[in-house]
């Protein structure tokens, strides 16, 4: 059978997904099979155009396909989220050569996108660069430290942050794009972690020097593409990401206190246990309405051809990550206290909810919460409209 819509694609990967979970998480091992599964169903190539051979996919679909993915293993869905967040800023900022170089590649499933902007001295902070680009004879050289790469060691391809020149301000960075075979990369410690395991985000210090073309953007303009692509794009998938994986332990929990096998300290007549329901529930559906009401808008600024850099707007993205993050962690922190030790808290318990609730609590370290709240309060004093979602 061809598969021809991202929908399909996605149900056809989704049992891999969810059968390589457990293992990729006891064992902090990249998941490879789902990673091919995905290089071959086309869903690489989700956002890439069709004139480039990809599924020409919008926001909308971004959106839906991560939840969906989410719900089989988490890491995988972040790592294929986090992908399409580096190809939207591809599609959006590369030149015409860049463009007809790679875009085709990524929607044949050739090249999986790692991001590389995590930097010692600077953290996660996003809009700075430490490292500079040195420009020699048409050639950008790079070297670099990157503690943080998921999928590193599998990435086909790297878009890189990078302090624009050696004479540059910190503020002034570049994106570059570099395929593997343009860098050496060498590994450095290790990554063993409480949670999002299967990502293997592993450091690297990084080297090589690629074509001025591979820039993507103007020079020293990266700010342009994280607010119009980069976090606006990664915020929407990441929360629904973080949904998709909560709404999956809430289907799990459900049909296990309406099955036989419902321990026996839940008792569905309980008042008690109908309110830690509702609560979990709330939780999960004020995220989801949420991310509907931003992914409108961003869809319809882009749409008509307006910036996101308005003020309401980044505040809106950046509350949607920051209660995301919040609120999905503490839906399934909920869904463990209801289902008890056995059932919620047991790494053997026939739902996931320990994993589940491990995975989730890096979603307030993956790009801090309190960097994002910061802005926020300064954002706040910037709208004097109070224009909500
Ligand atoms: C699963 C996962 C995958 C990741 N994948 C990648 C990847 O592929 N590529 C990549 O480049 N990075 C990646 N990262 C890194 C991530 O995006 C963040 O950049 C990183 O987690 C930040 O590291 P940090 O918390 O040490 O640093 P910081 O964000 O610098 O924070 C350090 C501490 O300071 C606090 N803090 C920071 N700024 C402020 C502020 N203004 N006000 C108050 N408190 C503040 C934070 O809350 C935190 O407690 C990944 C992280 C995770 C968890």
């Amino acid at each position: 059978m061809t598969v021809t819509t991202w929908a399909e694609a996605a149900e056809k990967v989704l049992p891999l997904l969810q059968a390589e979970a457990a293992r990729t998480d006891a064992q902090a091992a990249f998941p490879e099979a789902g990673l091919q599964a995905l290089r071959e169903s086309g869903l690489l190539g989700l956002l890439v155009p069709e004139e480039y051979g990809g599924m020409g996919g919008d926001l909308t679909d971004l959106v839906d396909a991560a939840g969906l993915l989410a719900g089989g293993c988490l890491s995988t869905a972040m790592i294929w989220a986090m992908h399409c967040q580096q190809s939207d800023a591809v599609v959006r900022f590369a030149s015409p050569e860049l463009k007809s170089w790679l875009l085709p590649r990524i929607a044949r499933g050739e090249v999986y996108l790692a991001s590389v902007t995590t930097e010692p001295g600077k953290g996660g902070h996003l809009l700075t660069g430490k490292a500079p680009l040195q420009h020699e004879e048409g050639l950008l050289t790079l070297r670099r430290d990157a503690p943080v790469i998921t999928g590193g060691r599998h990435a086909d391809g790297f878009l890189i942050t990078m302090r624009a020149s050696p004479e540059a301000a910190d503020n002034q960075v570049s994106l570059v794009y570099a395929d593997r075979e343009q860098l050496e990369l060498v590994e450095r410690g290790e990554w063993d972690t409480l949670g999002m395991r299967g990502t293997e985000s592993l450091g690297f210090t990084i080297s090589g020097s690629v074509p001025a073309f591979q820039t993507v953007g103007e020079a020293g303009e990266f700010q342009r593409i994280a607010v119009e692509s980069m976090a606006a794009v990664g915020h929407l998938a990441w929360a629904a990401c973080w949904l998709g994986a909560g709404r999956a332990a809430l289907q799990g929990l459900v049909g296990l206190v309406r099955s036989a096998d419902r321990p026996g300290s839940i008792d569905v007549r309980s008042e008690l246990v109908n309110e830690r329901l509702a609560r979990i529930r709330m939780d999960l559906e004020l995220v989801s309405a949420y991310l509907r009401r931003v992914l409108d808008e961003v869809t319809q600024l882009r749409a008509s051809g307006q910036s996101l850099v308005q003020t309401p707007v980044q505040i809106h993205l950046n509350t949607l990550k920051v209660t995301a993050a919040e609120l999905t962690f503490q839906a399934v922190d909920r869904m463990v206290q209801l289902a008890g030790l056995r059932f919620g808290y047991h790494r053997q318990s026939p739902l996931p909810l320990e994993r589940t609730l491990r995975d989730l609590r890096s979603a307030s370290l993956n790009y801090a919460n309190d960097r994002l709240l910061v802005a926020n309060g300064a954002l706040t004093l910037m709208d004097r409209s109070v224009r909500l979602a």
